[in-house]
């Protein structure tokens, strides 16, 4: 008796990731892998930077993804992420990529983040992931957090953003001194994307025949 053969999935499910921030597509379709096919917002046809107006990660996640559904009528997800530092109630949180002001410069907003760290001693913080999909015109969200801690000073020269000044917790190194595969040892943005793909494996499973 053999085993019935798995459904086999290698590239049956494509979405639109709508973004044009290159590092996000290669970390997600390393958690990805083969079962799912990830083209970008430029490889479906669309050649805008949607806004981000909102005062929430959540709303934000929304508006990328529903402004590529309405656009290309393909599944389509998009994610929203903040640096939430606890001392400074939640900044930059929702305006991680601006905070310096624009246009965005992840070097100033670092310095600035370091600056106003300067006299604090408790340095945790979080990275969260809002994931925003679209099937079908239903909404789904999934969350990813990393916890851990801003640095005193930038190191290391991996990654993007403030990847130089946060540790993850479990570790001494910061994301920037870490190879792509380390960081996704604890990823706010791996864990949000885990969420993604074992639902929509799920959902493609139910949904299939
Ligand atoms: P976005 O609006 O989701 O593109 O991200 C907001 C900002 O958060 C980015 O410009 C980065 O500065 C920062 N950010 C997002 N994800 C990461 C990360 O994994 N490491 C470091 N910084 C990040």
């Amino acid at each position: 008796f053999m085993d019935q053969p798995s459904k086999h999935l290698s590239y049956m499910i494509q979405l639109v990731f709508a973004t044009s921030n290159k590092n996000k597509v290669a970390e997600i379709n390393k958690v990805a892998g083969n079962d799912i096919e990830i083209i970008t917002m430029s490889e479906a046809g669309i050649d805008t930077d949607i806004p981000e107006p909102h005062p929430t990660l959540e709303q934000n996640a929304f508006t990328k993804s529903s402004f590529v559904y309405r656009h290309t009528g393909k599944w389509c997800f998009s994610e929203d992420t903040g640096l939430e530092v606890f001392t400074l109630h939640g900044e930059p949180g929702v305006k991680s990529a601006r905070y310096a002001g624009e246009p965005s410069d992840p070097q100033k907003n670092m310095e600035l983040l370091l600056k106003k760290m300067q006299e604090k001693e408790d340095r945790s913080a979080q990275f969260r992931t809002v994931i925003s999909l679209i099937l079908h015109n239903v909404e789904y969200q999934f969350e990813g957090i990393c916890k851990g801690k801003i640095t005193f000073e930038p190191r290391g020269d991996h990654g993007f953003g403030y990847d130089p000044v946060f540790i993850p917790e479990g570790s001494e190194k910061t994301f920037a001194e870490m190879q792509m595969e380390e960081k996704n040892i604890f990823s706010h943005r791996k864990k949000a994307t885990e969420k993604l793909i074992r639902f929509l494996k799920e959902f493609y499973g139910k949904n299939a025949d």
